[in-house]
């Protein structure tokens, strides 16, 4: 046998040989991004934490069809770029390392929609100085 086999690994999930993603070769663990949500849902039974069997964008996307939505976009609150839901975060205006319990977290006083690049650019910038960082030469 050649050694070729040594950039196989073997899904912890569901047993499967599969070749890794070479930059994380040796982070991952599972297959497919479905296996390691599975996992992840199994720990988190275990654990008595689980909160439901879907995704957020699932969530969403369930939610709209539901109320028969189909058109939908929201501005992006800082570049107010037009964005749908499975292309939004729900960004946290005081991050959330800064804040101490779970209902804090879920303030929705706290939660505006954000594109990625908005939401990865403010990081854990402060809100006001974000905001002033990117509107700041318009005013
Ligand atoms: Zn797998
Ligand atoms: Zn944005």
């Amino acid at each position: 046998m050649f050694s070729k086999s040594s950039i196989k690994k073997t899904c912890e999930y569901c047993n499967k040989e599969y070749i890794p993603a070479l930059y994380q070769f040796k982070r991952q663990k599972y297959c497919s991004l479905k296996c390691k949500w599975k996992t992840r849902v199994l720990r988190e039974k275990e654990l008595g934490i689980f909160k439901g069997g879907y995704n957020r964008e699932t969530h969403i996307r369930l939610w709209l069809d539901a109320k028969a939505i189909t058109d939908i976009s929201a501005p992006c609150h800082y570049c107010g770029i037009a964005l749908y839901p499975e292309k939004f975060v729900i960004e946290h205006k005081i991050p959330r390392v800064k804040l101490k319990t779970k209902a804090m977290t879920q303030d929705i006083t706290n939660l505006v929609i954000s594109c990625h690049n908005c939401n990865s650019e403010k990081s854990t910038t402060d809100y006001n100085d974000f905001i002033k960082r990117k509107h700041g030469r318009n005013k």
